[in-house]
């Protein structure tokens, strides 16, 4: 069945809280588009692309991409979609792109749905982050450049700093509500769809 009711997830939470994963799942079995914005933007650099190289060296440090470029790209992306059916993850990052993609969505008539926000407590991401990137060795597979433990570290403060604002954004627009993200991959998925009743 071809869904046509809008539908609109902004998946919050630090890094390795296992957003990716779980906005993937959510997205196969809700027929929505993951709009993953760390992935957009490593595969420009995989594709040495004008905009790949440009940011490489802000991934590479775990800094954020500026706000200009991340609109423009979710801009592109929005472009046009009839009906939509979108969970953002790891965007927005900052107020101003909350407002922005506020902006975009509500030219869309597309209002923000729900916003999980995934909480693990700090010393476990970096232990997940360090190990997703052990793990992607020994399969042979390429390691994130960001996904050492330093680079981990400053992508946690970027966090807290730049991002953990958007917390009240959301909470004011009433679609927010916590997750407990330390569990089994199923647990925690299914308290993600559970708080959207
Ligand atoms: P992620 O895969 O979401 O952890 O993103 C990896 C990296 O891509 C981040 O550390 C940033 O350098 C960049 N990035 C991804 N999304 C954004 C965003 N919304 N704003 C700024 N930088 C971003």
């Amino acid at each position: 069945m071809t869904q046509t009711e809008n539908k609109v997830v902004v998946f919050l939470g630090p890094p390795g809280a296992g957003k990716g994963t779980q906005a993937e799942r959510l997205a196969a079995e809700q027929g929505l588009t993951k709009i993953s914005t760390g992935d957009i933007l490593r595969d420009h650099v995989k594709r040495d692309t004008e905009l790949g190289q440009q940011v490489r060296p802000i991934l590479d440090a775990g800094k954020l991409v500026p706000d200009d470029i991340l609109l423009a790209l979710i801009g592109d992306t929005l472009a046009g979609m009839q009906t939509v059916r979108v969970i953002f993850d790891g965007f927005p990052r900052t107020l101003p792109q909350a407002e922005g993609l506020d902006t975009l969505l509500e030219e869309l008539g597309a209002p923000v749905n729900h916003v999980p926000l995934l909480e693990v407590p700090d010393e476990l991401l970096i232990e997940r982050i360090v190990e997703r990137g052990r793990q992607a060795a020994a399969r042979g597979e390429s390691v994130r450049s960001d996904d050492t433990e330093p680079v981990a570290r400053h992508r946690q403060e970027v966090y807290r700093v730049q991002t953990q604002p958007l917390i009240d954004h959301y909470a004011a627009g009433g679609n927010l509500y916590h997750v407990d993200g330390v569990g089994s991959m199923d647990e925690v998925y299914r308290r993600i769809v559970e708080g959207m009743k």
